[in-house]
């Protein structure tokens, strides 16, 4: 009763300290039943490292006894002291020390170590922790979770959003298995006009390869979660961006905001604003519809090509018949269970890895992108994207002079096997293709093989020369 009453008025300092925007820590020196000087933590405001709490109670208290030892006295702080102060309180010849929560980092009454139970440091001084422990420690957890929120703010205010798009909340993103990595963000490429877009980039700057991993509909980066570390490993660079209305990327409220030729133009400018060299190219389905297009325009930044299920949208050949119910399904079902559609083709994911997939579509409005995509397939050789798609088969056809894996999954019902032997027949030198008989459309979901069998294939040596016919960048 009597320790909680003390321990109270510390508390108070505590929250004085918060209020401050100093980590909330109090203290108070107590003799003979009577409050006699307080301290709150103060190190930041007071450019002063030794200002804890503790530290600025006991040189109060010793000035008000007019003696540096304050014999018959005891201190009552919130969190338990580091090594400073309990070296300070030791010389004070504290009676007792009372502590609120303990400090599993830097508490050395008890946490990390205990030089109160000292007996060649400590003659005198008892100590006791947990009075109010549940108080104590949720003032400092209060305290770093604003802190946190204040932050997760001020990065937002560096990327306005813009009023015709959405963002999606990162807690949608937390604790997601399997996806450690940090985000980045650009916002200032000409063609984002202000819309951010999240990328991975993991791994040396100047590491002898960049894997340039590129997702589809309705996928996002964490679809290259299992390859990502098989990359990292081995010493190489991984970027993986979201496209814009997928992942971490902000999403146009509008479908007709979506375009083949400007989603191409994000990624060329993403590539020409990090400066990547020495690029694998990782593809697979609008990964490869755009990303097969990106090499034409700087074919010297790119040495290797891992191509997994795509094609490309040349609109002068007959769609297959699986793209084109996959299409009627989206147009007749346009808010089609991803995480559903995820499990059903991929038996071995766990229910958290398939609604991590949902996890950037909290609702409908989010979901242009996955509207729009199916029907931006070029079907027509006029259609947006089927020029340069052509150009970019002529491209892979006569002029690619880096090396090709083919990677396919063959229980794809819609870029499955027949449409994978097409591309492979367009791609110049591409040995032949690694049949995966599990995977489905989303090799990727099985692509640690795949990606081992990447670091075993491109090796850095052997960077192209190409790029004075075809570079027009
Ligand atoms: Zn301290």
């Amino acid at each position: 009763m009597r320790d909680t009453v003390f321990m109270q008025i510390a508390l108070a300092q505590a929250r004085a300290s918060a209020d401050a925007g100093e980590v909330p820590v109090g203290a108070v020196v107590v003799k003979d039943g009577q409050v006699i000087a307080t301290g709150r933590n103060a190190p930041v405001g007071g450019n002063d490292p030794t200002a804890h709490a503790e530290i600025v109670a006991l040189r109060a208290a010793a000035q008000v006894l007019g003696n540096y030892r304050l014999e018959g006295c005891e201190l009552y702080v919130t969190l338990e002291p580091c090594a400073m102060c309990s070296g300070a309180m030791l010389h004070a010849r504290l009676a007792r020390v009372v502590y609120g929560a303990a400090d599993p980092k830097t508490g050395v009454a008890g946490s990390v170590l205990n030089l109160f139970s000292s007996v060649q440091l400590n003659h005198q001084t008892v100590v006791q922790g947990g009075v109010l422990a549940d108080e104590c420690s949720a003032v400092l957890q209060a305290f770093f979770q604003r802190k946190r929120e204040e932050k997760t703010r001020q990065k937002s205010a560096l990327y306005p959003l813009r009023e015709d798009a959405l963002r999606t909340p990162e807690q949608r993103f937390a604790d997601l298995d399997g996806y450690p990595w940090a985000p980045h963000y650009l916002a200032d490429l000409p063609s984002l006009a202000g819309l951010r877009m999240h990328y991975l980039d993991e791994g040396p700057r100047d590491a002898p390869l960049t894997y340039l991993c590129l997702h589809g509909n309705p996928a996002w980066s964490y679809l290259y979660r299992k390859m990502i570390p098989v990359f990292l490993a081995a010493g190489h660079r991984v970027v993986a961006p979201d496209l814009i209305g997928f992942g971490k990327s902000d999403k146009p409220k509008k479908e007709s905001a979506h375009r083949f030729t400007w989603h191409r133009q994000t990624l060329l400018e993403l590539v020409t604003r990090l400066d990547l060299r020495n690029i694998v190219l990782v593809v697979q389905d609008w990964g490869g519809r755009l990303g097969l297009t990106l090499p034409q325009a700087a074919p010297g930044r790119y040495a290797g090509l891992l191509v997994m299920n795509t094609t490309l949208g040349t609109g002068d050949t007959t769609l297959s018949p699986g793209f084109v119910a996959w299409r009627e399904m989206c147009a007749k079902n346009p808010e089609f269970d991803i995480a559903r559609l995820l499990a059903r083709g991929n038996p071995q994911l766990t229910s958290r890895e398939a609604a991590a997939y949902m996890a950037p579509f909290p609702d409908r409005g989010y979901r242009a992108a996955t509207r729009a995509f199916p029907a931006m397939v070029p079907e027509q050789a006029d259609a947006d994207g089927a020029a340069i798609s052509r150009e970019a088969r002529l491209f892979w056809q006569e002029h690619w002079s880096g090396q090709t894996l083919m990677a396919i999954g063959v229980q794809d019902p819609v870029l499955g096997p027949p449409v994978m032997e097409v591309l492979h027949r367009s791609i110049r030198n591409c040995p032949e293709p690694l049949r995966l008989e599990g995977a489905g459309h989303f090799v990727q979901e099985l692509g640690e093989p795949v990606a081992r069998a990447a670091i075993a294939y491109f090796l850095p040596s052997l960077t192209p020369t190409i790029g004075a016919q075809c570079s027009n960048e």
